[in-house]
């Protein structure tokens, strides 16, 4: 069996780049990439806020360079799933198919936008279907846009659209916010943000993009048809961490906790992106932590 210094699980920005970093300092690397490998920007067009992009790039083809340029410093790259890992002992190991075993971990398997579960949700996804307003409310200026959920993120989703677009709804399925006082208050104060109360979307309208959505008052359960050219869900968001649960400390919401950097309590293991990431969830961002994550585990291994 091969021993290699660093494995990396996932292969988003965050895996990758750490892939390009740890291989190009010389350290055998595994990225368990998963099934589907690239992360969420694979679920995306047009990315313009990746520096080094003038005109913006294609997500997938942001991530197939980044996988070709980890490749070329000899990372090497298995496209399954890791279904657990052992970390209670050294050195580490991750069952993806086949078990393998190494002397430090990178931990970057992101977290999920979670979905309506629509099936006209998915079909309109990246044309005008939207988990992301710092990435796409610049394709809708002075546009009309609803935002799906009463919680902090769908405020903050809010407040960046209304920077942007000319109106901004926010549905929600009950009468009163999840949201904090203060982002409520903020909310309320703004001219643009209106809400649609007790409301849930049973079906985005529109063939090629959006057009509207069909709402359904859960009090009296009326259907009405609400004219809109984006829709952004802000219902959460679900880290993809289930393997580690036993392995690695998480907080109260599942996301890994991370310490000075990129450490976790275990030593040795790392974690890089949205998996710790709850609050900036860009793709530079998780790329920078990767980037991190990859010196921390040289520094940990020219130490031990
Ligand atoms: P992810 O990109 O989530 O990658 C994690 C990878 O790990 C995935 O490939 C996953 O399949 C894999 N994985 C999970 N579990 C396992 C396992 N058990 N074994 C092996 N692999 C596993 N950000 C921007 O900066 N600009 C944008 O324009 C932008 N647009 C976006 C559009 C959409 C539709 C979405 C959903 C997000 C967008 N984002 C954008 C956010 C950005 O994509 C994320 O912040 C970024 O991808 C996080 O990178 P990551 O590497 O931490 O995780
Ligand atoms: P959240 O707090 O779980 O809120 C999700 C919202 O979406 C809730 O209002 C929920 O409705 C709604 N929702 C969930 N599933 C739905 C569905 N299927 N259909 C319609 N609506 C649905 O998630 P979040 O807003 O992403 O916040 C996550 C955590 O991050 C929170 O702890 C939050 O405080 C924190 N956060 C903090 C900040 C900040 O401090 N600035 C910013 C962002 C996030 P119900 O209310 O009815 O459950």
């Amino acid at each position: 069996m091969i021993m290699y210094d660093v494995i990396i699980v996932g292969s988003g920005p965050a895996g990758l780049t750490a892939a390009i970093y740890t291989s190009r300092a010389g350290l055998s690397t595994l990225v368990v990439a998963g099934t589907m490998w690239g992360g969420q920007l694979m679920l995306t067009k047009e990315v313009e806020n990746f520096p080094g992009f003038e005109n913006g790039i294609l997500g997938p083809n942001l991530m197939e360079t980044m996988r070709k340029q980890a490749e070329r410093f000899g990372a090497e790259l298995i496209f399954e799933n890791a279904t657990s890992v052992d970390f209670k002992s050294k050195p580490f190991k991750v069952t993806a198919g086949k078990v393998y075993e190494a002397k430090t971990v990178i931990i970057a398997t992101g977290a999920s936008a979670k979905w309506l579960g629509l099936e006209s949700e998915t079909r309109l996804r990246g044309r005008g279907v939207s988990v992301c307003a710092t990435c796409d409310a610049p394709f809708f200026r002075d546009k009309k846009v609803v935002v799906v959920g009463g919680g902090d993120t769908a405020m903050e989703e809010a407040f960046v659209l209304s920077k942007v677009v000319s109106e901004v709804k926010v549905i929600h399925r009950r009468d009163k916010l999840r949201a904090c006082k203060f982002l409520q208050e903020k909310a309320f104060a703004n001219p643009k943000i209106t809400f649609v109360w007790n409301s849930t979307v049973q079906e985005v309208l529109g063939k090629d993009r959006v057009e509207g959505v069909r709402l359904r008052n859960v009090v009296s359960g009326e259907e009405s048809v609400l004219e809109c050219d984006a829709v952004f869900l802000a219902i959460g968001h679900k880290p993809n961490t289930d393997i580690f649960k036993d392995q690695i400390e998480l907080d109260q919401t599942g996301y890994i906790i991370a310490r000075e950097g990129t450490r976790t309590n275990i030593e040795g293991v790392f974690v890089a992106g949205d998996v710790a990431d709850n609050r900036y969830r860009q793709a530079i961002a998780a790329a920078g932590s990767g980037c991190k994550a990859a010196l921390d585990a040289e520094k940990y291994l020219i130490g031990t």
